[in-house]
């Protein structure tokens, strides 16, 4: 927290509903103190029936910006005066910025994917991708990788199959790349998952309270992978720990949380984020929910 609130500090916030759980406040929070910066973030609950209003409220309130959560990233946009191009393809708004009375919208989703991707010195490029779950996240990332022309494989269950030929069908729209859509079933996944140079699982598969899940049989895994997860509750989900087990290298998915919010929080202060206090303090706050 700042050390003193004033009528000069600057306000930025979360909406969502539910947002009990958020490690936003705390991120953002420690950062701003971090680099001496008179700002505060606040989590903001609102349900789905109070969003213009909100909106209407935080222009009229003069927030700097504000992060957007579930169930509002998708229904936000009308309510906004502009869209960052990669976010009007996705379809989706994690992160507005206030400029002046003009409420602009970003994915840094996509782009806190790509970033902690590249952290660990992995180039999309021509590399040969799983992507598991055709989901919003999912939607988001499939968006980034065929924007760094990646060789995309999307495996979704069967009978929300639509949902990843949607997926492939916009990107073929944008960037005239063709991205492969399978059923998820343990054939399929031998198929493409041999020679992957990246396996991410966007699914909410292993996530607390089943933990026990996983999308991938530890038996495809190998050490020519990375394999990420952005699942980060737990912080260490069983796809994390059979893929370290068979030799493969692995992100989870508070890298993708901290990098998202680094994002945010250098388009609102124009300051680079302190972004690996950013995941300490997500990490922080995750291992205790874990005790
Ligand atoms: P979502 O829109 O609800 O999508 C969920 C996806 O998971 C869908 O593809 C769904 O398949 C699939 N799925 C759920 N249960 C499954 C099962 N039993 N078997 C196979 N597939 C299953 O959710 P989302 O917003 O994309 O989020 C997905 C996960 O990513 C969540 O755990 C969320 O916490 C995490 N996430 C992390 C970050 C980060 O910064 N690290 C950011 C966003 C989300 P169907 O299409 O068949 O239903």
């Amino acid at each position: 927290m700042p050390r003193e609130i004033s009528g000069k500090t600057g306000v930025c916030a979360l909406i969502g509903d539910p947002i009990e759980h958020t490690m936003s406040p705390v991120m953002h929070n420690a950062a701003f103190e971090e680099l001496g910066l008179d700002y505060i973030y606040v989590p903001l609950l609102v349900r789905p029936e109070g969003l213009a209003e909100a909106v209407r409220g935080l222009r009229a309130l003069h927030v700097r910006g504000f992060n957007v959560t579930i169930p509002h990233k998708v229904k936000v946009i009308p309510r906004l005066d502009g869209l960052d191009p990669m976010a009007e393809r996705i379809g989706a708004v994690n992160t507005v910025v206030n400029n002046g009375g003009e409420l602009r919208g970003y994915n840094t989703d996509a782009a806190g994917f790509l970033a902690a991707l590249e952290e660990q010195g992995f180039v999309p490029g021509g590399k040969k991708v799983a992507l598991i779950g055709a989901g919003g996240a999912a939607r988001a990332i499939a968006h980034i990788l065929a924007q760094k022309d990646a060789r995309l494989t999307i495996l979704n269950r069967r009978q929300e199959l639509d949902w990843a030929h949607e997926i492939a069908g916009l990107i073929e729209d944008s960037f005239k790349k063709k991205a492969d859509v399978l059923e998820l079933n343990n054939d399929n996944l031998k198929a493409v998952l041999d020679g992957a140079a990246l396996v991410v699982n966007a699914t909410s598969l292993g996530m607390t309270p089943h933990t026990d899940a996983t999308p991938v049989p530890a038996a495809l895994l190998n050490d020519a992978q990375l394999v990420f997860d952005i699942v980060y509750n737990p912080v260490e989900t069983r796809l994390l720990r059979e893929a370290a087990a068979a030799g493969a290298r692995t992100i989870g998915g508070v890298d993708m949380l901290a990098w998202q919010g680094a994002l945010a929080f250098k388009m609102w202060t124009g300051r680079d984020a302190p972004v690996d206090l950013m995941r300490r303090e997500a990490l922080r706050m995750l291992k205790g929910h874990e005790k």
